[in-house]
């Protein structure tokens, strides 16, 4: 038996999404982030799709040695960098550029006599105040990094934390750009800057590579809505409704029985849960399409299930189709409802969605 849920993967709307950034940017090259399995999308078929981006980015160094086995020959980027001095000879010999942001890997660099060359992307802690050496002490690590043999090119890279608002008031864009600036005041090197909401907000700001992630996947780093930045959605996910329950007034529905009907009612119980990717913490209300009509979760979102309200749903049956995000209804929006943001939905889509391709 298969269960009626399935993620679709829209692969021209990936294609879309990367036109996006290369027309937004047309002098910059692009690293599609490809970190999380492609932010859940299912990292061989996304660089399939992405086939013409200029390299790929992402965390996961098993996942970056699979894409050069599998045949990718320009650029990959560990985005953390390395962990552990074993790894380099490794990364070099997959030819796999890593970020640089602390003493430690410095360190780690120096004694490693690597006998093949590495390229190096060393990050500045502009304001985020996660990775990355502060402007004042950046140049002192790019002279360390000049004198490793072995050490081929050096990139300059840095993270924005707000890059989806203009003129945010902790931490701008401006702001860091500025320090970026005096921290790497005549170092050469490329400049590789721009995550999504920088490459969309701030399209004229001076960087040679961009790091698009979420808005490839055609969700929304802020600002405006995905469709208002002209981007597609490639996920879509749906399921289908599994038992109607008619109940009455004053019955209640599902785990801690938290909604009480007021009058006579059709639930539709609909097969997708928490397991599988659905955020648990999507209150009633959450928006769901039955049948092309938009409508509304009720109950707890449980492991394996939901409950929908079909009171506005002519003719609705078991096997009627649910769109729980994508096509008709934006993965932000259902992201929003639940407290979080599209990224965190993509990236817990579970193992048991069926995935399939159009
Ligand atoms: N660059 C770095 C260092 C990141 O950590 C990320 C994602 O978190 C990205 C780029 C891509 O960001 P976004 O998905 O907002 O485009």
């Amino acid at each position: 038996m298969t269960r009626p849920l399935v993620a679709n993967i829209d692969i021209a709307a990936m294609q879309h999404n990367l036109s996006v950034v290369r027309s937004t940017v047309p002098r910059a090259k692009i690293w599609g982030v490809v970190k999380a399995n492609a932010y859940g999308h299912g990292l061989e078929r996304s660089v399939r799709a992405l086939n013409d981006a200029d390299g790929f980015a992402l965390i996961e160094m098993e996942s970056a040695i699979h894409l050069r086995e599998i045949g990718w020959k320009k650029p990959i980027l560990l985005l953390e960098g390395f962990f552990y001095a074993h790894e380099l000879p490794i990364l070099a010999r997959y030819n796999i550029a890593f970020a640089v942001h602390c003493d430690e890997q410095i360190d780690m660099l120096e004694k490693s006599r690597l006998d093949l060359p590495v390229d190096v992307h060393l990050k500045m802690n502009t304001g985020m105040n996660r990775l990355g050496f502060l402007p004042a002490e950046y140049s002192k690590a790019y002279e360390r990094l000049k004198k490793i043999p072995n050490v081929r090119e050096i990139s300059h890279m840095t993270h924005f934390a707000n890059s989806e608002v203009s003129g945010h008031k902790k931490m701008s864009v401006e702001e860091q750009l500025k320090r970026f600036d005096s921290g790497s005041a005549g170092l050469p090197g490329v400049r590789n800057l721009s995550n999504s909401g920088a490459i969309l907000l701030h399209p004229q700001l001076r960087t040679d590579w961009v790091r698009p992630g979420v808005m490839l996947y055609g969700g929304t780093p802020g600002g405006k809505t995905a469709e208002e930045y002209g981007l597609k959605p490639v996920m879509t996910l749906s399921s289908e409704i599994i038992q109607i329950q008619n109940i009455n007034e004053g019955d209640s529905v599902g785990y801690g029985s938290i909604f009480t009907a007021t009058g006579p009612m059709k639930i539709g119980v609909v097969a997708c849960g928490y397991a599988d990717g659905y955020p648990r913490m999507a209150p009633e209300g959450t928006h769901v399409i039955v049948d092309g009509v938009k409508t509304r979760l009720v109950g707890r979102v449980s492991m394996d299930m939901i409950t929908v309200d079909l009171t506005p749903v002519k003719d609705a049956h078991v096997g009627s189709k649910v769109t729980l995000w994508g096509n008709e209804l934006p993965i932000d929006e259902v992201a929003e409802a639940a407290g979080t943001v599209g990224y965190e939905l993509m990236c817990a889509l579970s193992l048991r969605p069926r995935i399939v391709e159009c």
